[in-house]
């Protein structure tokens, strides 16, 4: 960390500062200018006391962290790809591009099994579904529950397609785990530190989608929980992010794609669904997450959008998947994946 002193400040002053950052554990080492003095205090930032604190002190301008908080995640931690393995199914690194589809909740065997069937067919390796939907309003259809993950265990028995499927609750951890073979943790959730933890002690992979408003060092920090709790199979998702614009229901940020994929070595997923609201959309924004460098696609999918229990609006039908789908290919092929 860096202290930079006031001006003029008289050296009784400045030597306190000094003491300040030496009490906290760090070697201080002072750089005398001609009109500022600044300390800089060498020491893990991450595992020390924090310095921020010396900002209470009238003689301190500011305090200026240098290393990033989100150690595990950061590129620096480790050298290439993270690639999660998903019971088999690899995603991130030089793996195949993942598609992972279905409904935005399960409503009924019926409608999970023939989506199930339709996005296999399609291409898709994993099935989505909400067993436990977070709704806005509590008379809004609120899921399933244990029936729900009940379904998509019978769709991954019949279809062999992995499962992946929210977590709502720390209550719900352990149920939902035995079922699912990623653990998706919804942007309203995001940001739940104590659930993060729980999800990360189950050993599962993990899907950490990004916050309504979310910043990306907080997405960020988010999945360093995960790691910190010793939970290394973990995924970004980017699903949109809450703006002034009311033509999308979300504004799809593909410029955090391109950011998380810089800063970490862990694989990035693109919703397109959450990402518009918007099912007329979900083609080119699927196209556009190819083209940024994602390692994958969370879509949702409906035998008849029209009829959905949620989200009917920016589900796409099997026809539309399959289309979609095909469509990405010579993408695939120009940014040199499978
Ligand atoms: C969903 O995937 O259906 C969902 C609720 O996602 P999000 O948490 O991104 O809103
Ligand atoms: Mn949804």
């Amino acid at each position: 960390m860096i202290i930079v002193i006031r001006p003029n400040t008289p050296r009784p002053q400045v030597d306190e500062v000094i003491a300040e950052v030496q009490k906290l554990g760090y070697d201080p080492r002072p750089i005398f200018g001609t009109e500022q003095t600044v300390v800089a205090a060498i020491g893990d930032e991450r595992t020390h006391h924090t310095l921020m604190s010396l900002n209470a002190l009238p003689q301190v301008e500011k305090v200026i962290p240098v290393q990033k908080r989100h150690k595990l995640v950061s590129r620096e931690s480790q050298d290439g790809d993270t690639v999660v393995d998903v019971d088999g199914v690899k995603i991130g690194g030089n793996s195949p591009f993942c598609i992972m589809a279905g409904p935005c909740s399960v409503e009924s065997e019926e409608q999970l099994l023939s989506t199930a069937r339709a996005v296999k067919a399609a291409g898709a390796t994993i099935l989505r579904g909400g067993a436990f939907k977070p709704r806005t309003s509590p008379y809004e259809f609120q899921g399933l529950g244990s029936e729900g993950l009940r379904l998509l265990s019978l769709a991954k028995k019949e279809t062999g397609l992995k499962i992946i499927t929210e977590v709502l609750s720390e209550r719900h951890v352990d149920e939902v785990a035995s079922h699912a073979d990623i653990l998706q943790i919804g942007a309203r959730n995001s940001q739940n530190f104590q659930l993060l933890i729980e999800a990360a002690r189950t050993g599962k992979p993990i899907l950490l989608k990004r916050g309504l408003s979310q910043k990306i060092e907080e997405w960020l920090l988010g999945a360093e929980y995960l790691l910190a709790h010793g939970n290394g199979k973990v995924m970004f998702c980017e699903r949109g992010i809450r703006t002034f614009e009311t033509y999308t229901r979300n504004t799809l940020d593909l410029a955090a794609v391109a950011v998380a994929k810089k800063e970490s070595h862990l694989p990035v997923i693109v919703d397109p669904s959450q990402g518009a609201g918007r099912a007329d959309l979900v083609r080119a924004l699927c196209k556009g997450a190819v083209a940024m460098g994602a390692d994958g696609l969370l879509i949702e999918v409906h035998p008849h959008p029209a009829e959905a229990l949620s989200d009917g609006q920016q589900q796409v039908d099997f026809a539309g998947f399959q289309a979609l789908v095909k469509d990405l290919q010579p993408l695939l092929g120009a940014v040199g994946r499978k």
